[in-house]
């Protein structure tokens, strides 16, 4: 017995859910378990009326032109409102489209927006760099900052108040049902990206009224698609957020919605272990010597492990650790170089593990205070975990003999 932290109980009750999503409906004659796949830009109705009377339904998932999006994404969209708890689901080209989409839908020029410092870092370009052209002003804030800090943030013209949580490459835990207070206090709306909590976290039932997912990570869950969603539970966001999307020509293919289906249905359990892997491998880094911290959200020590353990049903595949500061960020170079069972790259979430430096990749306003040593990031993936923990180990080798 490794723990008794119970981070797979919210996939292994999603599983039943995950498998049924988008499967059509048995017929006399035979339907196949999975839904068709359909391609198309044309659509053809017998007569003009019928045409315009389909053109009215933008807002219902309906079928009427391939770039306002196909039965096979329409399908995604409502598994994907599912999942999140939520009423609709506009899917996008890829996960950073979901995180830029909404921002653009609900700010206007001269208005303002309060961005997490722990931010995913291309969200923070976005608003650097799209955003304050258009006119919109950004302010950082510490991703735990208390109600009083957050309340002296907000100005009369700030309309949304965006969360991550965990934080990419930091972990930090957001208290997301207080960041909703404070935010609709003072009439903005709750933007959140919950790639990371996906099927493990509520984001309606605490208070968000926007969630953003990255579906490149574990929905589609085999790093062989790129794609996004955004999820709302109000008639008038969806109506602004639809409206957005259409006009920014935002969709994403069928054979990538159709794969992220497939990737959906076996979620649950790919999710299950990878997440018990992944505490596994955290419980042993934790006590090598030559780590200083693992940041883990289901971990006592990751600052608001509390509200992990107050909101979440789970945790997922992906944590960092931070090494002793004795060691050198080229020794963590030659650690990570050497890593066998590892991959090094981009993005998360698929079936493989992955491995990248963290701390020279960071963009903060606010950093530690205390200086610490480079830190890495893993993403955990169907390997055996004990084959796992055997390369770290000898990475943890060539990271000493470096020095
Ligand atoms: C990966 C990621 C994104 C962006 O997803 P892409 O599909 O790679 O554009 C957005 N937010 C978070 C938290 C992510 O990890």
């Amino acid at each position: 017995m490794t723990s008794a932290i119970n981070v797979a109980g919210g996939w292994d009750k999603l599983s039943s859910t995950l498998t049924r999503l988008a499967r059509p409906e048995a017929a006399p004659e035979g339907v196949p378990v999975n839904m068709p796949m359909t391609r198309g830009s044309t659509v053809l109705f017998p007569t003009l009326e019928d045409m315009r009377r389909q053109g009215q339904k933008r807002f219902d998932h309906a079928y009427i032109y391939g770039a306002m999006g196909t039965p096979v994404q329409h399908e995604l969209e409502k598994a994907i409102a599912v999942i999140e708890g939520g009423t609709d689901c506009q899917v996008v080209s890829s996960g950073l489209a979901a995180c830029t989409t909404p921002l653009l839908a609900f700010l206007n020029a001269g208005e303002h927006c309060l961005l997490p410092d722990s931010v995913y870092n291309p969200t923070r370009r976005f608003a650097d760099s799209v955003l304050k052209r258009f006119g919109v002003e950004t302010t950082y804030y510490p991703p735990c900052a208390s109600a009083e800090e957050l309340n002296r943030l907000m100005q009369p013209n700030t309309r949304v108040l965006f969360s991550e949580s965990p934080g990419s490459h930091t972990f930090e835990v957001q208290d997301v049902p207080m960041l909703a207070g404070v935010a609709h206090a003072h009439g903005a709306r709750l933007i959140m990206d919950n790639t990371w909590g996906f099927g493990i976290f509520a984001p309606f039932a605490h208070g968000v009224d926007v969630s953003i997912q990255a579906l490149t990570k574990y929905p589609s869950g085999h790093s062989d698609v790129v794609a996004g969603a955004v999820t709302v539970a109000k008639q008038e966001d969806w109506h602004l957020l639809r409206d957005t999307a259409i006009q920014l020509g935002q969709l994403a293919g069928p054979d990538d919605c159709w794969l992220t289906l497939r990737g959906l249905h076996t979620m649950g359990v790919r999710l299950a272990h990878q997440a018990r892997a992944a505490l596994q491998i955290a419980q042993w880094l934790k006590d090598r010597p030559e780590v200083a911290r693992v940041l883990h959200p289901a971990f006592p020590e990751c600052p608001g492990h509390l509200f992990w353990k107050r909101d979440f049903t789970g945790a997922g595949s992906l944590f960092g650790f931070i090494l002793k500061d004795t060691f050198s960020q080229n020794a963590m170079e030659a650690m990570i170089n050497g890593l066998k069972l590892f991959g090094i790259g981009a993005s998360w979430g698929g079936y493989e593990s992955l491995v990248l430096p963290t701390s020279k990749s960071i963009t903060r306003n606010f950093p530690p205070a205390e200086a610490e040593g480079p830190s890495m990031r893993l993403q955990i993936g169907l390997e055996n975990p004990d084959d796992l923990i055997a390369d770290l180990e000898q990475g943890l080798a060539l990271l000493k003999a470096h020095g």
